[in-house]
């Protein structure tokens, strides 16, 4: 049978067969896996079902940072076997990967597939993909391929044969499942693309690198081949991430890359030449860095961001905590000083520059005076907004056997004053813009009756528009004032699409990794 031929034949048959619904928790990497999930069981034709609730196959992919993801997880499976108990339950993801018996024994579930073989939960799922004719494997590229009894010494048996798991060494797994994520409040504006999985620090209190296991980086000519698809399908922004995104091509091959950048190399390549060849080598309008740790936000990477119109004026740098001890007992390889002086650079590079932060409080030990360090130094320091997260022990982390663990009320109390202390510092950025012209990317509407548009600020702030406009339009807006933690103003013009003067990526991709 000829290769399309092939093709077409085993579209037909699972479109006859079979509906999926994947149904995603937790962080945008998680979310990048589950469109790259999605994307495989399209290609084979499977149809995709509006709901959990009409579907023949529901795959959810679980998150595990903490004890409430773990719940959540736990009620969706509980919920979709009540409204759907014929459908096939395949349980994928952090949580499936960190405790997978745990899954199995819910009611329901089919299969837990962790995230060691989250690339071939497509073949696991369908396992008629391994009939005769069928035997390939179309979700592994080069020579990633992991033949079919190696991956069943991997099967461990459980209470009910039924419910098979699939999970082995997670630091063993190479592969990076790699989609553009299309929020739904982003639907068709600003793609998010995965470029990094995986994480080689040890943060204490971190379960991440024991489920997603070593970093590992999407190779450049895909990148950029991704990036050229989605400018060619017409997006203006996109975004891209990781799990430790700063890290990015650290464990690829010099002779990996794409010939017409290698010459730049005589090393492995680093997160400063990615960007520089997405500027370079596509015609994107504009890029925007998620978060990237302090300590790989280097001159020349803040240099680059700050002088191109191209990047988003946005640093996302995570902080943890302002405190030299807990920043120790956290495993985090800056001290509060060396954070200082990053955060001080982007700020005299960007003063206009959108900078956010990640902060934990309650940390095992955390006394009153070590989360004032914490609360001082966010409020010396020029954020624009912060994710406060309180912490929350995972079974298995070095923090979570830590003695002196933080009461619930005390921490939720630091996280209330850090909330508020960021509402302010947020006001206070909105307001510097009042009176001046941003530049915006006008969003999806979530509603067909409102008669005004949202857009996002190169800046990282949300906009309200008069009127109803088009999605994916960049405008130039005056800004009148604010209200409710959004800028309000008036378009003064569309800006038109930037011409591009970049070559067609597609002869070069061609022998892209
Ligand atoms: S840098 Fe630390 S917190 Fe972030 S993923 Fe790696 S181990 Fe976890």
């Amino acid at each position: 049978m000829s290769g399309r031929a092939h093709d077409a034949a085993e579209r037909c048959y699972y479109s006859a067969v079979a509906s999926f619904y994947v149904q995603n928790f937790g962080c945008r990497a998680t979310q990048a896996d589950g469109a790259a999930l999605e994307r495989q069981f399209e290609e084979r034709g499977l149809d995709h079902a509006a709901e959990p609730s009409q579907a023949e196959i529901v795959v959810l992919n679980t998150c595990t940072v903490t004890a409430s993801a773990d719940q959540d997880a736990r009620a969706a499976v509980r919920r979709v076997h009540r409204e759907n108990p014929g459908a096939k339950i395949v349980v994928t993801g952090c949580y499936a990967q960190r405790a997978p018996e745990e899954l199995a024994a819910l009611p329901g579930v089919a299969q837990v597939v962790g995230n060691s073989h989250k690339h071939q939960l497509v073949e696991l799922v369908l396992p008629e993909a391994f009939a005769p004719g069928l035997q390939r494997d179309p979700l592994s590229r080069g020579n990633s391929f992991v033949a079919l009894d190696t991956l069943l010494k991997s099967k461990r048996p459980t209470a009910s044969d039924q419910r098979p798991i699939f999970v082995s060494d997670i630091f063993a797994h190479t592969e990076l499942l790699a989609a553009p994520v299309f929020d739904a409040a982003n639907q068709r504006t600003r793609p998010n693309l995965k470029v990094q999985d995986g994480c080689d620090n040890r943060c204490s209190f971190c379960v991440i690198p024991f489920v997603r296991g070593q970093s590992r980086s999407l190779p450049l000519g895909r990148i950029l081949g991704e990036v050229e698809t989605l400018v060619r399908a017409g997006f203006r922004e996109v975004v891209i991430s990781g799990i430790n995104l700063g890290r990015w091509g650290r464990d690829l091959e010099t002779s990996y890359q794409p010939s017409a950048v290698s010459s730049q190399f005589d090393q492995p390549p680093r997160f400063e030449t990615l960007v520089r060849a997405i500027l370079e080598r596509t015609s994107l309008e504009k890029l925007r860095i998620s978060s990237v740790e302090p300590m790989d936000w280097s001159d020349e990477l803040i240099e680059m961001v700050a002088g191109s119109p191209r990047i988003a004026k946005h640093a996302h740098v995570p902080m943890q905590s302002g405190s030299d001890a807990v920043l120790r007992r956290m495993h985090r390889k800056y001290r509060p000083w060396h954070y200082r002086e990053k955060i001080e650079k982007i700020r005299t590079a960007m003063p206009d520059g959108a900078i956010g932060a990640d902060v934990m409080v309650g940390f095992p030990g955390e006394t009153d005076s070590e989360f004032e360090e914490t609360r001082r130094m966010i409020e010396e320091l020029p954020f624009t907004y912060l994710h406060v997260f309180t912490y929350s022990a995972r079974p298995g982390t070095p923090a979570a056997a830590m003695a002196k663990q933080v009461a619930v009320k005390v921490a939720r109390d630091r996280n209330r004053v850090l909330r508020e202390l960021a509402a302010v510092k947020k006001q206070r950025f909105m307001e510097s813009f009042v009176g001046r012209r941003v530049q915006a990317i006008t969003l999806s509407h979530d509603n067909s009756q409102e008669d005004f548009t949202e857009a996002l600020t190169d800046h990282y702030l949300s906009l309200q528009l008069p009127d109803r406009m088009e999605p994916n339009r960049w405008v130039s807006a005056h800004v009148t004032h604010t209200q409710d933690g959004k800028l309000c103003g008036d378009v003064a013009e569309a800006l038109p699409r930037a011409a591009s003067s970049m070559p067609s990526l597609t002869s070069e991709l061609a022998f892209a990794p």
